[in-house]
């Protein structure tokens, strides 16, 4: 028998493949669109096959398992030391160095209902206590966080914005939170999304790293700059905890390719800017076409969007599926009324909303 912690568990579930639901309904790949994981709708950038194609003749060599390059890269591009950076195989890997290192059994984690699945699947597999916060109006509620840390915590994970609702919280809300959360305890950050949001009343986490030791940043190649496939994520910390993380790291956590493209993603602004704009006027065709539907959605700072759809959700996720749409359920998160749409390219955006009407229609 696994660990008692790991009995409690079940595995993260993925948005469905694509070439599986080809498989299951017989239906050709090309006419199946995926707006189920939260991707990177326009491709990768030319410059990131670029570099994938010049590191191909190393592949026989084991990556440069410090990520000498992309962390001089992040370190520039953000203005710290290299020594506060410490690279994940996705941000997920961050997360859950992060537990290994801090986490064991009798301490606890707090995050928030509805946050990312993998905050609980790395705090029972180290051992430790969920101790998991109600929500308020789907966002965290940062004083109820707050409250719920005792002197066994040692973790915070929060959002922002937070997957799968995407709802935020803003500058004073955070530095209220930091100002009041105790010194031993450890904030993670999760800005996988924050590309998205910039220019925002979010706030840039990079810039309370100085005040406050305590936290930790993680964010990810695999959304705005469109790299899910290859696995880059990044923790930006104090360098006392980025050398503790740094000792539970596997040697070779981040592959050559996905290093290179890393480097190459950071350079190419001009894609980051487009991925931006392009999933700003999606959000903005995806909820025009919503409320043209009469439906409810929570308001979203990430590149995907919770839609309500009440007790027929389920149905109304098969009845897409059956004509090869792909979203994501979140009843596994508390959310059974709810699907995610992530926001995809103009013409995806466009076939999910027709589908969408004809299923509605149907359902009527
Ligand atoms: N944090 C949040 C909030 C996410 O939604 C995701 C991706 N679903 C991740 C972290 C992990 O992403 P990755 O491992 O691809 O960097």
């Amino acid at each position: 028998l696994a660990r008692t912690p790991v009995q409690q568990l079940s595995p993260y579930v993925p948005g469905k493949p694509v070439e599986e639901l080809a498989r299951e309904l017989d239906l050709n790949p090309a006419d199946i669109i995926k707006l189920a994981s939260n991707e990177n709708p326009l491709g990768p950038s030319p410059k990131v096959l670029e570099a994938i194609e010049k590191a191909l003749p190393e592949l026989t060599r084991y990556p440069d398992g410090n990520g000498f390059a992309l962390k001089q890269a992040l370190a520039a591009h953000y203005g710290l030391d290299m020594a506060q950076i410490t690279l994940g195989n996705g941000s997920n890997d961050v997360l859950e160095l992060v537990a290994k290192a801090w986490l064991e059994p009798g301490h606890n984690a707090v995050f928030s209902q509805y946050a990312f699945a993998v905050y609980p699947i790395a705090t029972l597999a180290a051992g430790a206590e969920c101790r998991e916060v109600p929500a308020k109006d789907h966002g965290h509620d940062l004083d109820a966080m707050l409250a719920a840390i005792d002197a066994d915590t040692r973790v915070v994970f929060i959002a922002n914005p937070n997957n799968p609702t995407g709802t935020w919280f803003d500058i004073s809300a955070l530095e209220a939170f930091l100002d009041a959360v105790p010194e031993q305890v450890l904030v993670v950050l999760d800005e996988a999304y924050i590309e998205y949001a910039s220019g925002s009343e979010l706030p840039n986490g990079v810039k309370y790293l100085s005040r406050y030791p305590n936290l930790i940043v993680s964010r990810t190649f695999s959304k705005a700059y469109g790299l899910a496939a290859l696995r880059v994520g990044y923790a930006l910390s104090s360098p006392r905890v980025a050398e503790v993380l740094n000792r539970v790291r596997q040697p070779f956590n981040v592959n050559s390719l996905a290093l290179a493209a890393a480097c190459a993603a950071l350079e190419d602004e001009d894609y980051l800017f487009r991925s931006r704009l392009a999933n700003d006027q999606g959000m903005e065709q995806l909820e025009t076409g919503l409320e043209a539907l009469g439906l409810e959605w929570i308001a979203s700072k990430g590149n995907f969007i919770a839609v309500r759809f009440g007790p027929d959700a389920a149905a109304i996720n098969q009845a897409l599926l059956e004509k090869g749409v792909i979203v994501r359920p979140v009843a596994g998160y508390g959310m059974p009324e709810y699907l995610r749409v992530s926001i995809g390219t103009h013409e995806e955006n466009a076939r999910f909303l027709g589908v969408l009407k004809q299923v509605l229609v149907n359902d009527a």
